[in-house]
């Protein structure tokens, strides 16, 4: 999946914990030291990689397989901390699309909006933050929606770690990741974006 390796920075196998929660993005090298070191507990996915190692006492070069999605052994984690907000998430999280006009911007032409604004207490939080353009936050001012006469045109939410790291990939996963990450979406708006996606429930792929 040339895709997954050339265009995101982070990497391009989805990690879990033994519970199957979804933990973070590794790249192949982690990958191969959790195989080597025998602490998968399980995989999901066929493999998508193959490293080849050095030779052994045959001569034989050695191969070691790397799957899309894998399970750590160890103890399950109980309570995320939500994930942190970022510029960059939250334009992911809004698709860069302004949520007071509705249209789509390059990142340099965004920005982060305090739907109650700083200067009346509104907190920096997922809740209380959208994208927006320079345009509509300018007109906006310091006021909140209701004042500036601008209804939000979706509702903000928290990203749970499975949404985060779908979102941080820019929505680029495989069909076997996918099943799993959308299995731990809990957000009505992501869910809603992702219902035809590959892995959905109702379209299963390989
Ligand atoms: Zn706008």
């Amino acid at each position: 999946m040339d895709i997954l390796d050339t265009l995101s920075p982070i990497g391009a196998i989805l990690r879990l914990d033994i519970s199957g929660r979804p933990m973070e993005w590794i790249g192949f090298e982690m990958a191969a030291y959790y195989t080597a070191k025998g602490l998968i507990a399980w995989t999901h996915g066929e493999p998508f990689r193959v490293l080849r190692g050095g030779t052994n006492k045959r001569g034989e070069t050695t191969t070691m397989d790397l799957h899309p999605v894998i399970a750590n052994r160890g103890r399950p984690w109980r309570d995320m901390p939500p994930p942190p907000l970022s510029n960059e998430a939250l334009f992911h999280r809004d698709e860069n699309t302004c949520l007071y006009c509705g249209n789509v911007f390059s990142r340099t032409q965004l920005t982060r909006d305090h739907i109650i604004p700083a200067s009346k207490n509104g907190p920096d939080t997922w809740m209380n933050t959208v994208c927006a353009c320079k345009r509509c936050n300018g007109h906006k001012r310091n006021r909140t929606p209701e004042e500036a006469a601008m209804p939000l045109l979706a509702v903000p939410y928290v990203p749970n770690q499975a949404e985060y790291l779908f979102l941080m990939r820019n929505r680029r996963v495989l069909g076997s990741q996918m099943e799993i990450l959308r299995a731990n979406f809990r957000s009505r708006r992501i869910l809603e974006e992702t219902r035809d996606w590959p892995g959905a429930p109702a379209r299963v792929s390989a």
